[in-house]
């Protein structure tokens, strides 16, 4: 359970799917232009779609099925003119707003939340619901995020050390908690995570199941 499906675009609107254990290092190829002989030279592509963690055999049939599906393909390049998803900080403006992180945890994930017994995170797909206030705002704050090696401060650094944050929609202005309300149906793994000092919302991680479509988000006014 170690691979990952991925989907990436250039700014032609050319799409991509392929599968890597590590997505993050596969996309530095790709836009080295060593990934696949398809992407050299088309570049820069970047990723719009994840699936994963799965087993090798899982990823070769998923992949073989989102590239003969185009209207999927249709659905998600629309999806991303709406949502700009980075997964390289230094494109973030550096602004205050909100932001959903999608996180992956290859396997299963032992979290510890004050005055409670510990918890376990499956291997999967994450989204955290944040906002950046301070300094350098969301740009310094995804930053922090995408890089593995810090100091565990927030309850989201247990996730981000041990797994990969593989980057964010950014929503300068936005609020956290309207994007929370925007995966209302997402189920939540850890009630209280991240919103101990919030009243509206169960969590600010919601799991992504395999088969679920992100909404359109909304980040309030
Ligand atoms: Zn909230």
């Amino acid at each position: 359970m170690t691979w990952y499906v991925y989907v990436l675009l250039n700014d032609a609107g050319v799409t991509y799917t392929g599968i890597a254990k590590d997505v993050t290092a596969r996309l530095k190829s790709h836009n080295a232009g060593n990934g696949a002989k398809f992407t050299r030279g088309r570049g820069p592509w970047r990723p719009i779609h994840i699936e994963g963690p799965m087993d090798h055999g899982d990823a070769l049939r998923r992949e073989i099925a989102i590239k003969r599906d185009a209207g999927f393909k249709s659905r998600l390049r629309k999806t991303d003119a709406a949502m700009a998803f980075y997964s390289d900080a230094t494109e973030i403006p550096a602004v205050p707003g909100a932001y959903v992180l999608l996180i992956t945890l290859a396997g299963d994930t032992e979290i510890h939340l004050a005055r409670q017994p510990a918890k376990t995170l499956a291997a999967g797909r994450y989204l955290y619901c944040g906002s950046a206030r301070g300094p350098g705002g969301l740009r310094a704050r995804i930053a922090r995020h995408l890089r593995r090696d810090k100091t565990v401060r927030w309850h989201v650094d247990q996730l981000t050390s041990t797994g990969q944050a593989l980057g964010a929609w950014v929503f300068p202005d936005g609020d956290e908690c309207a994007l929370t309300a925007c995966l209302a149906n997402f189920p939540v793994p850890i009630p209280g995570f991240g919103s101990s000092d919030c009243r509206s919302c169960r969590s600010h991680l919601l799991a992504w199941p395999q088969g679920m479509s992100l909404p359109a988000f909304s980040a309030g006014d």
